[in-house]
């Protein structure tokens, strides 16, 4: 049910196109935010979540725009602010996963991770800042993973790595953008079915591996887009406003991880 919890409110959604990204820009959309749909390459993906937004009545724009590239970041910034207004919520949720372990690791996998996971997170905060600055209003919600938390899963090492990046990130950012009105919150998913997952796999792959997660969660089930797109959109909401440097974890309560401290 819409409740225009975001009502007036312009947001750009790195990532939009697909998986946690596109559910986030349509639950925005139904609480009356005009969303800006980022993608890199899949112009077409980003076209479907504008119309469907506008043909329910909202706005939204889709914008490519590759935010490892920070000459591409602040074109993309101009064009929403000319065609719809300055950002109030920036969701940093694009990302890419390689998987790999320290002896099986790929250089231009790594780089691209780091490029896209942490310098592209970095490069939009760094664009949208200014003009919150001068609001004295934003909210920035930063897309980590349970990975960053110490998950005992194969394969997601240097992943990982980026991802536990964006949680001091978001501690470091709400720590010195705060005086502006501005918070930075992180959310950590557990295992949500979108393609970041089930690229590379076989669909009897792709359920064994749903019902692998959902055994080793509490409630028992695998996560879907819009499970992390309600929390998103919480830290986006006034209900939200007391809270910054804060991680919220969304995995349906998983009991595999490697060690306590
Ligand atoms: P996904 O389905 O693979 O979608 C990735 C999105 O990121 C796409 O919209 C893609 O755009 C965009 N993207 C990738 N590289 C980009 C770049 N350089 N510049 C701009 N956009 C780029 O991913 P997802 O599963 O929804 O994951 C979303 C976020 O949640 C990621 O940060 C991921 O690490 C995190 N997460 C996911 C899970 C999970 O289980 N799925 C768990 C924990 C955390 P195109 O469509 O143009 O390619």
């Amino acid at each position: 049910m819409d409740s225009d919890r975001l009502k007036g409110r312009v947001a750009l959604i790195t990532g939009g196109s697909r998986g946690i990204g596109r559910a986030t820009a349509l639950k925005f959309a139904q609480e009356g935010a005009a969303v800006m749909v980022n993608y890199q390459q899949q112009a077409e993906a980003a076209s479907e979540v504008v119309e469907q937004i506008r043909a329910s009545g909202g706005r939204a724009l889709a914008l490519q725009a590759d935010v490892g590239e920070p000459a591409a970041v602040d074109e993309m910034l101009q064009r929403s602010v000319r065609e719809v207004g300055p950002i109030d919520i920036l969701v940093n949720n694009a990302g890419v996963l390689y998987r790999g372990d320290l002896l099986s690791y790929k250089e231009d996998e790594l780089d691209l991770m780091w490029r896209t996971n942490v310098k592209g997170l970095i490069h939009c905060t760094a664009a949208v800042v200014p003009s919150m600055k001068e609001k004295q209003f934003g909210r920035i919600i930063n897309l980590s993973s349970i990975a960053a938390l110490g998950t005992a899963l194969a394969g997601t090492t240097f992943y990982a790595a980026t991802k536990g990046a964006v949680l001091i990130l978001t501690k470091r950012f709400a720590f010195e953008l705060g005086s502006y009105g501005i918070s930075v919150n992180a959310v950590c998913p557990g295992f949500i079915a979108t393609d970041m997952v089930s690229q590379g796999r076989s669909s009897e792959e792709i359920q064994k591996l749903l019902g692998s997660f959902a055994a080793k969660s509490m409630l028992r089930r695998a996560g879907k887009p819009e499970d992390i797109a309600n929390v998103i959109c919480f830290l986006a909401s006034n209900e939200a406003a007391f809270m910054t440097g804060q991680i919220l974890t969304a995995d349906g309560g998983r009991v595999d991880f490697l060690s306590h401290s």
